[in-house]
């Protein structure tokens, strides 16, 4: 992975498309461009969402880091939770089904999930 520095258009610092992969900070300005450092997969990724970069400084790194001066971005934390949220677990006293087999044999709501038909 590529921890990469550029200049960007200063009207406008933001990737053209959204959400980006990777997390990005606006880090300052210069007279006429903006320093964005941005995480990536290679150069073609900066150039793919911020079209106008120039002046790109790459180094080779092994993964995301985060400080006081690059935390986290919110959106991206956003991203993530959305990325690794995983569909609730089948009810194991119904099966999913929301309803179990009473003893009148008559289907009654299961009394595990309340009728959810999931756990969490
Ligand atoms: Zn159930």
């Amino acid at each position: 992975m590529l921890r990469v520095r550029f200049h960007a258009n200063i009207q406008d610092p933001r990737p053209i498309n959204w959400p980006v992969k990777h997390p990005y900070w606006v880090t300052g300005e210069g007279e006429d461009y903006a320093v964005i450092v941005s995480y990536a997969d290679d150069e073609n990724y900066i150039l793919a969402n911020w079209p106008e970069a120039s002046h790109l400084i790459s180094s080779e790194i092994d993964g995301y880091i985060f400080t006081d001066r690059f935390p986290k971005p919110k959106w991206f934390v956003e991203q993530e939770s959305k990325l690794t949220k995983r569909a609730p677990d089948k009810c194991p006293r119904c099966n999913g089904r929301g309803k179990v087999r009473s003893t009148s044999n008559s289907d009654v709501m299961c009394p595990l999930c309340k009728g959810a038909g999931t756990c969490r």
